[in-house]
Parts: structure tokens; C-alpha cells; sequence
């Protein structure tokens, strides 16, 4: 009987969750040639990077990881730098890096296994969106909660970002195709979805005969099936936070009181620069909306320190603008100029300036988080868990505020949704009790 030889892939996958969707979606696709996933890459006969573009640091990681592996390259390994490094700069990688046998970005990463099957192409960076969908496979071998990619791309061009020269322009997925994608992990036992998308909330279907099928509409759908009891999406635009999905957080009770909704500083001169296209007031007033609906709204957010012509006044509107909100947890960075960008021609700010702002602002958003977290102890919270902890008889799980939180038990918990008594918190999680 003719037998497939076993193979082996290792994939490692640097930056955000779309990254991480996209490398279990390359995963599946390699598994009917007879493909199983390693975490030793000397074992590996395929070994791919699904690569970030989104900050200078990123990128240099991904250069000296392929000069890493050029070291234990032998013949047989085939190395594919995928993502949006290889979207962005694969030209540059081939010459620079002649160990790359295959660079592929991430809206033509479903034509990997042709590529290399007929090793006909080395450079494959077309926008093939609509058709990578309907070639990709969908299995999960998670059982709790799932990534769903449901939009792709940005319209929005900031002047700091990428993302819509290496992803492309806004894309959604047709509703029946993320249902059917769906169905598929429920399968499996997933309870949780998290829906992704560069600009997830400018999602549109107009396929659904004069519905206007907007990320809400979406949301209320998947909600139809019974065994999916909570749903998330990330990440948000302000300017696509529409009156229907704040509504739906007010309504929809099986999406999660929690929202990752960047505003990236609170100068509304620096948002101008940014090409943001919204200010701060408006950031307000969805906020107020927001909790109109749901009070008890946990916010999220990203900032960038130190932009081009950020000056100590502008960097206060933004310390002031943090205090303001009181965030249950962010995320900042230095300013990190992407080559072609708007931004990369702007006047640069000091990298000490830089840093002694950031500092401020981690501290001060560390403290909000501390206090964010302390304010559950003594009370319930209700926890799905989704994992094993690296103590004996310990479980992580997240509460509907998107924390981590920790217990022990003696029995499994994993799919468990349970109300837990919060006993101790730490800066970035909490501690419970059954
Ligand atoms: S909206 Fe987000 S993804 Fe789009 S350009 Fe701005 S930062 Fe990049």
C-alpha cells in the first residue's frame, strides 16, 4: 500500500491574533498532505515565519530568526517567510536572505502547498482575498475558544501604519461563510468566538437580500447557535463604533462587556498628524454611549508615545485624557517609523523623550489596571476556563471582562463557565475560588 511519509511543519507566528488565526489556517492546509505541526524546527521539514510589519523591532526579529536558521538549514528543510514582512519587503528578504526558499503574504498564503508542490513561484504577494477564503480549511484544535477572521484590510490610512499597503483595502467575509466556519468548531466544542479584523467593526455583508448586515447584525446572528455563549471581536476604529453596535452590547448578552477600541492619544493635534480621523470628543461620546448601554463596560486601548512633533503639552492631553477614562487595561508604544508611511517623512521626537514619556504613561496605566483588578476581589465573577495553569490542579480562565483568572480544582474545568469568587488580585490577573 502506498503510505504518505510522514512530514513535519513548524510555524511560528510573531504580532497579533490574525497572525496567529492565519498560522493554524496554513497549519490545515499542510495537514492532508500528510503535514503534522512540531515544535522543533531541526525536526521540521517545512519550516514557515508568519511575520508582523507593524513596528522596526519586529522586523529586524524576523532577519535575525532567518539567520538562526540558516545555520541548521540542511537540504531537506524548505523555509517560507509569510505575513506581512514578506508582503511588504520580499523583494528585499530575496536578497538579503538567499536560505528563503518561499515568501508568501497573508492574502495569498492558501497557494503555499501549489507553490511548493510545483516550486514554480518563490514571491507570492497578490491581494487574493475573496478567493483565499474559499480555499482555506478550518479545523480547530482548540476546544474552548476560538479566532474567527471575519474582515480584513484598512481604508483608513494612518500615517503611521502598514497595514493597508500589506494587507490590503477593507474586505468582509459573506455571513453564511463565517456561520459555516463556525458550525465547524462547534464541532469541536467551542464555546467562544473572537471575532478578528484589522478594522473589525467596518465589517459589511450586502449579500443579505436589503438587510444592512453590519458587525452587529453579524454578532446577533452567530449568537443563534445555542452552544456559542460568548463572543468578542477586536479590533475597533472609533469612527465605525455605530449607534447599532453599542447598542448590541447593551442587548446581545452573549457578547462581552469589554472593548479594545484604540484612540492612540489624547492631543487632538497628534490625531490630526495620525490621519485618525476622529477627535477626542468623539471618543467621549462613544464612551458615554457605551455605557448608557452597558455600565459596566470594560475599556480597553492602544496609544502611541513620542509621534512626530508630540510636544509636552500634547503628551499631557494624553496623560489627562487616560486619567479621564480610567482604562481596565492598554497598551503603548514608542512612536516606530515604518518605511513608506506618511509618518516615516515627519519631524522625529527624541528617542529619551520618547522613553521618559512612555514610562509615564506605562506606570499610569499600570496603576488603572491594579486598581481595575482590585476592585473585583470579594465579589463573583463569571469564568470561562480555557486552559491548564503550570501549578498541579490549576486553571485559567477569562473572566466576561476579558481578565485572567486562576483557580484551583481538583476536577477538570476546561469548558467550565463558572461563577468565581475572586480572593486576591495581581497587576494583571486575579486569583479565585470555586
Ligand atoms: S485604522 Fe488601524 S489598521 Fe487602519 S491604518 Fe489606522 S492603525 Fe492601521
Amino acid at each position: 500500500m502506498n503510505k504518505t511519509p510522514k512530514k513535519r511543519i513548524f510555524i511560528k507566528s510573531y504580532g497579533c491574533q490574525m497572525n496567529v488565526y492565519d498560522s493554524n489556517r496554513i497549519k490545515n492546509l499542510f495537514e492532508p498532505k500528510g503535514y503534522s505541526e512540531t515544535g522543533d524546527l531541526t525536526k521540521a521539514d517545512l519550516i514557515v515565519l508568519n511575520t508582523c510589519h507593524i513596528r522596526e523591532k519586529a522586523v529586524e526579529k524576523v532577519y535575525s530568526d532567518i539567520g538562526r536558521i540558516k545555520k541548521i538549514k540542511k537540504n531537506k528543510h524548505k523555509l517560507v517567510i509569510a505575513g506581512c514582512v514578506a508582503q511588504a519587503e520580499g523583494k528585499e528578504i530575496k536578497k538579503r536572505a538567499s536560505s528563503v526558499d518561499y515568501i508568501v503574504g497573508p492574502q495569498s498564503y492558501h497557494k503555499l502547498p501549489s507553490m511548493i508542490e510545483n516550486n514554480n513561484s518563490f514571491i507570492n504577494n497578490d491581494f487574493l482575498q475573496n478567493e483565499k477564503f474559499k480555499k482555506l480549511l478550518f479545523k480547530s484544535s482548540n476546544t474552548v475558544s476560538e479566532f474567527v477572521s471575519i474582515q480584513e484590510g484598512c481604508d483608513k490610512f494612518c500615517s503611521f501604519c502598514v497595514v493597508p499597503y500589506t494587507r490590503g483595502s477593507e474586505f468582509s467575509r459573506p455571513i453564511n461563510e463565517i456561520k459555516e466556519e463556525i458550525k465547524k468548531y462547534i464541532d469541536n466544542g467551542i464555546k467562544e468566538v473572537v471575532l478578528l479584523g484589522q478594522n473589525v467593526n467596518a465589517y459589511y455583508d450586502d449579500s443579505q437580500s436589503g438587510k444592512h448586515a453590519d458587525l452587529a447584525y453579524l454578532i446577533n446572528k452567530i449568537s443563534e447557535f445555542d452552544n456559542i455563549e460568548r463572543i468578542r471581536y477586536m479590533t475597533s476604529h472609533p469612527n465605525d463604533m455605530t449607534n447599532s453596535l453599542i447598542e448590541a452590547h447593551g442587548k446581545n448578552f452573549k457578547l462581552m462587556p469589554f472593548l479594545h477600541l484604540p484612540i492612540q492619544s489624547g492631543s487632538d493635534k497628534i490625531l490630526k498628524k495620525m490621519n485618525r480621523k476622529h477627535n477626542v470628543k468623539k471618543y467621549y461620546k462613544i464612551i458615554d454611549k457605551l455605557k448608557s448601554w452597558r455600565p459596566d463596560i470594560a475599556l480597553s486601548s492602544d496609544f502611541i508615545v513620542g509621534f512626530p512633533e508630540e510636544t509636552n503639552e500634547d503628551f499631557d492631553q494624553t496623560m489627562k485624557f487616560v486619567n479621564n477614562v480610567n482604562f481596565a487595561i492598554a497598551y503603548s508604544f514608542m512612536f516606530s517609523s515604518r518605511p513608506g508611511t506618511p509618518a516615516s517623512k515627519f519631524k522625529k521626537v527624541d528617542l529619551s523623550i520618547k522613553k521618559a514619556r512612555l514610562s509615564a504613561l506605562q506606570s499610569l496605566l499600570k496603576e488603572q489596571q491594579k486598581n481595575y483588578n482590585k476592585s473585583f476581589v470579594n465579589s463573583a465573577l463569571e469564568t470561562l476556563f480555557d486552559r491548564k495553569g503550570r501549578h498541579k490542579d490549576q486553571y485559567i480562565g477569562r473572566s466576561i471582562y476579558n481578565q485572567s483568572v486562576f483557580v484551583n480544582s481538583v476536577s477538570n474545568l476546561i469548558g467550565k463557565k463558572l461563577n468565581v469568587k475572586i480572593v486576591r488580585s495581581t497587576d494583571f490577573a486575579l486569583e479565585g475560588e470555586l
